[in-house]
This record gives structure tokens, C-alpha cells and sequence, in this order.
């Protein structure tokens, strides 16, 4: 029986400002966006509340601020919501004063939904050495960034140590689905079976999986009827589905 944690990052436009510099006259660039949280969301909670499973999504602080009302019904639904940068800036690219900013802005903006958040989610998944030590100097529980191991490990930092629960980019719905320039759409069916043999890998390990879901590509319609085989799944297998905060509380 598989352990897996469906995990949500709900970026929304927060990404766009740290790459482009004229988002905001973008429309339809932020439009692409603007869907994770008007229909992504809604959809997903959905499907996970038809199936009784509970999610983890990682929010920036100015996703939280600019759609109070679609962090609200994630909290109302029962998942939970972690930490994931303020204007989803990637830490490698900002100083060590700004990588702060990002962490406090964003504490004090979920904290209504929240309360402290205990996880942390790195923008882009690039954490540095001064995130982890602003990360335990500020009590998070874990991160969920990193791909050394396929289990849980532990993170040193200086004296201390951080609980890093690794995710994957193959196992992140934008590196099958996300559109850019170059990129051509993915048979959902081809993504489907790669994950559910990792599911089975995982279930041979007995370890736990850590999923990757972004409302506005795995929220489209066509998409959302794969991710509701992937849950149907994880239904029939007897998966246990865990949110990141019940995994962490296992692992300590
Ligand atoms: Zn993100």
C-alpha cells in the first residue's frame, strides 16, 4: 500500500513578476495564470473531496493577497497550505536580505490561513544554504524542494537539521504538460503510466511519493480527467494519502 502526498503549488501570477518585466500589460499570459485559482482549484478540490483525500498546497503570500477567497475554500476544504516564497521569486537569484523579505512577507500574509506555517516549498525549487538556515531559524517543520533521496532525509544545516520531504521534476505535472514555446503536448496516458509505475516503485520500497500539481495545467479539463484516474487509483490500491504535515509528523 502505497504512502503519497498530493501536493498543490498554487503560483498563479505570483511567478510571472520575478521573469517578466512587463507582466502586467501581458493579458494573456496572466490570464493563463489567473486560471489556476478561478477554475484549477475548484476542480481540484472537487475531485479530491469526492475521494475523501486531503492536499497539500504551497501558496506565495501574494497569491494568498490577491485571491483571499480561493486560499479560503483550500483551508474550508480541510487540506493544507504551506509556505511557497511571497512574490515566488527563486532563491538563487535574490541576496540574502531579500530571500528574508520573501520568507516574513509571506508568513505574515498566510498566517489568516495557515496560522505559522510549518512548511516551506522553495520557488522553483532552488533553495541555497542562507534559505535553510532562515528556514530553521524560523521553526519550519520541513521543506519540500530538494531530490537527493527518494525518502525522507534529513537536511544539515549548521548545527541544526531540517526534514526535507524530495520531490522530483519528472514528477511534476509542469515538466509533462507546461507550454512554452517549444513544447507539445503530452498524452496524458503517457504521463499516467509513469507515474503510476512509480507509485509502484514506491510501493515495492515502502517509502513515500511526493506528487507535483499545478491548478492551471493539471486544473485543465482534459488533464483533470487524468488526475481523477491517478486518484481512482490510488482509491482501488489502498493508497494512504497523506498531507505534507502528516508525512513530517511521521518521520520525526
Ligand atoms: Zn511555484
Amino acid at each position: 500500500m502505497a504512502t503519497v502526498c498530493l501536493t498543490f503549488d498554487v503560483d498563479a501570477e505570483a511567478g510571472l513578476a520575478a521573469r517578466l518585466d512587463d507582466h502586467r500589460d501581458r493579458l494573456s499570459t496572466l490570464s493563463e495564470r489567473e486560471f489556476s485559482v478561478r477554475r484549477g482549484v475548484p476542480r481540484i478540490l472537487e475531485l479530491l473531496g469526492e475521494h475523501g483525500m486531503r492536499g497539500t498546497f504551497y501558496v506565495p503570500g501574494a497569491t494568498a493577497q490577491r485571491h483571499p477567497e480561493a486560499i479560503r475554500a483550500i483551508v474550508d476544504a480541510g487540506h493544507e497550505v504551506g509556505h511557497h516564497g511571497h512574490h515566488h521569486l527563486a532563491s538563487h537569484t535574490i541576496d540574502a536580505a531579500q530571500q528574508a523579505a520573501e520568507i516574513d512577507d509571506a508568513l505574515t500574509a498566510l498566517r489568516p490561513f495557515a496560522g505559522d506555517a510549518i512548511g516551506y516549498r522553495s520557488p522553483a525549487w532552488e533553495l541555497t544554504p542562507q534559505t535553510a538556515e532562515l528556514l530553521v531559524a524560523r521553526g519550519f517543520a520541513f521543506d519540500s524542494s530538494l531530490m537527493a533521496d527518494d525518502r525522507p532525509y534529513w537536511l544539515t544545516v549548521g548545527d541544526a537539521r531540517l526534514l526535507e520531504l524530495p520531490i522530483h521534476w519528472s514528477l511534476d505535472d509542469y515538466v509533462w504538460f507546461g507550454w512554452g514555446e517549444a513544447a507539445r503536448p503530452t498524452a496524458t496516458s503517457a504521463w499516467l503510466e509513469a507515474w503510476t509505475d512509480e507509485l509502484a516503485s514506491a510501493d515495492r520500497d515502502r517509502r513515500p511519493s511526493t506528487l507535483t500539481f499545478h491548478p492551471e495545467i493539471i486544473g485543465r479539463g482534459y488533464r483533470a480527467v487524468g488526475l481523477e484516474r491517478l486518484l481512482k487509483h490510488l482509491a482501488y490500491t489502498g493508497a494512504d494519502v497523506l498531507t505534507h504535515a502528516e508525512l513530517a509528523a511521521r518521520a520525526t
